[in-house]
């Protein structure tokens, strides 16, 4: 947990113009990215929580989201919880039109991702709905991604398309109700250990939707999921 902060706190961060807390404006005297009070709001994962999933768990031991036959990803790797600073700045970042934010998250999140010490050969993200993309004039996932390859040292690449054709709940089929997003892959890959990015995890249904696309359409052997907060 120390580790994670001191990614984002004072000692890491080289940024010359990060001067002030990139959540709240306040003058920082050292080189930083967030200032103590924001970084007191950050949430940890639960404890115990799912191995793959990040959820956390019933009182049973079984993970509430994780469905029986398995997510289509490998593993999920998330900085904290969806709440205090790190639901704040996804929400800056979303809604507030403040892309600065992305930068320090995406170090946070290589951070985490660079723990595990696992090898990727690529770094996608989650498509939005064409309408979330018009009004915001970006995708906060996209820009995530970016900052995270940079961090990471790994190409970003734009794999998945995303359609969000209307199911009548009545005609669907049950395989359908599972799956409502219209995610396919854009070009295809030879075997490779793809990382997708995106903001939050919450049922999981839209990276499953986004690992079916890349293992089955585009033809990746691995899917991992890299988010900046588990829901
Ligand atoms: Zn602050
Ligand atoms: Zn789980």
């Amino acid at each position: 947990m120390q580790q994670l902060v001191d990614a984002v706190g004072c000692t890491m961060a080289k940024r010359p113009d990060a001067r002030s807390c990139r959540l709240c404006g306040r003058y920082l005297p050292q080189l930083a990215f967030f200032c103590e009070t924001c970084l007191q709001r950050f949430v940890s994962l639960p404890q115990p929580r799912c191995a793959r999933c990040q959820a956390s768990l019933l009182p049973n031991g079984r993970c509430p989201d994780c469905p029986p036959d398995g997510f289509p990803f490998d593993q999920v790797m998330a900085i904290g919880a969806y709440a205090g600073l790190l639901r704040e700045a996804i929400y800056r970042l979303k809604f507030s039109g403040d892309r600065n934010v992305a930068d320090p998250l995406g170090r946070w999140l290589a951070a985490c991702v660079g723990r595990q010490r696992r090898a990727f050969d690529v770094i996608t993200w989650a498509p939005i709905p064409a309408q979330h993309l018009m009004q915001r004039g970006y995708n906060q996932a996209e820009v995530l991604a970016c900052n995270l390859a940079r961090y990471l040292w790994l190409p970003p690449v734009s794999l998945l398309n995303r359609e969000d054709a209307y199911l009548p709940h009545a005609l669907s089929s049950r395989k359908q109700r599972r799956k409502p997003l219209l995610i396919a892959a854009t070009r295809r890959l030879k075997q490779r250990h793809v990382l997708l990015v995106d903001d939050v995890l919450t049922t999981g249904a839209t990276a499953a939707g986004c690992a079916q696309a890349l293992l089955l359409d585009a033809g990746a052997a691995r899917v991992s999921v890299a988010v900046i907060a588990r829901a």
